[in-house]
């Protein structure tokens, strides 16, 4: 007992030398100034590269990450450019399929998904969530003479619905499909709505914001069913265990809706 107490001691010397060294690295913060962000914390934030607050994310995904001129563009690219300006860093965005995210952050090739990820039980034991940042609902997409006005008359009739590989819209497909083989998964939604519009599958599931885009990109083609599924909450998320990220991404997006400019990026993306 009293070694391991001996042994606490020392880990507790240890750790307050490395908190010194950290606040003494930098030459332009102030001691006692730990209110402000500054590049000289980066250490502190468990990064892949210091300097550079790297996002994973599938730029299939209008409004929240679609690419415009090459550059990925968006509220998560909105939102994260701010929050990287907050913490000192460079944001760099790499673009992948939706499914890869998990495990691209947990082998630290990025140090954040931000994606329109919903917070989910399974996915909060692999990883750590920021605040969330936006509500969702996962809406269906129908060929516009489809007869189905609700889930429930969807039911039992052997359909098969189109969802993107590994989100929430696939999770809530399962009980609205007679098996699991009536799920067809697709690396992103617009693939989803192309096999809509050529009869491959008969409905698609995926959040609102993004079955709204689709709506006016194919107009009387197809319509929408809202309000089928409970709300969702879109976080960013950081490796399980970066506690410093994670804090640190909460004091910026809590400043940036303080200070309008969170508003401001999502007003410049969602209609
Ligand atoms: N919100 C959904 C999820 O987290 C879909 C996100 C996406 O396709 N980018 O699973």
């Amino acid at each position: 007992m009293k070694k391991f107490i001996k042994g606490l001691a020392v880990i507790a010397a240890a750790s307050l030398m490395a908190v010194m060294a950290t606040a003494c690295g930098g030459d332009t913060q102030k001691p006692g100034n730990s209110d402000s962000f500054n590049a000289s914390n980066t250490a502190n934030y468990n990064l892949v590269t210091g300097g550079k607050l790297i996002m994973g994310t599938n730029a299939e995904f209008p409004p929240f990450e679609y690419k415009e001129g090459g550059s990925v563009v968006g509220v998560d690219a909105g939102v994260m450019e701010l929050v990287a300006k907050k913490l000192g860093l460079t944001l760099e965005i790499k673009d992948m399929t939706f499914d890869s995210l998990p495990e691209a952050l947990a082998g630290k090739n990025i140090d954040v998904i931000a994606a329109g990820f919903t917070i989910k039980p399974e996915r909060e034991e692999k990883m750590d969530f920021t605040d969330t940042y936006y509500t969702a609902k996962q809406t269906v997409i129908l060929k516009s003479d489809s007869p189905y006005n609700s889930i429930e008359e969807m039911k039992d009739k052997n359909l098969k619905i189109g969802v993107q590989t590994g989100t929430t819209g696939m999770n809530d497909a399962a009980p609205v499909v007679t098996g699991e083989d009536n799920i067809v998964g697709y690396n992103n939604g617009s693939l989803a709505v192309e096999a809509l519009l050529s009869g491959k599958v008969d409905a698609v599931i995926i959040d609102n914001n993004p079955a709204k885009e689709y709506k006016d990109q194919h107009g009387d083609d197809v319509k929408l069913l809202e309000d089928q599924f409970e709300e969702e909450e879109y976080a960013i998320a950081v490796r399980k265990g970066n506690k410093e990220l994670q804090d640190a991404i909460n004091k910026a997006l809590k400043e940036i809706k303080e200070d309008g400019s969170f508003q401001k990026v999502v007003e410049q993306y969602v209609k």
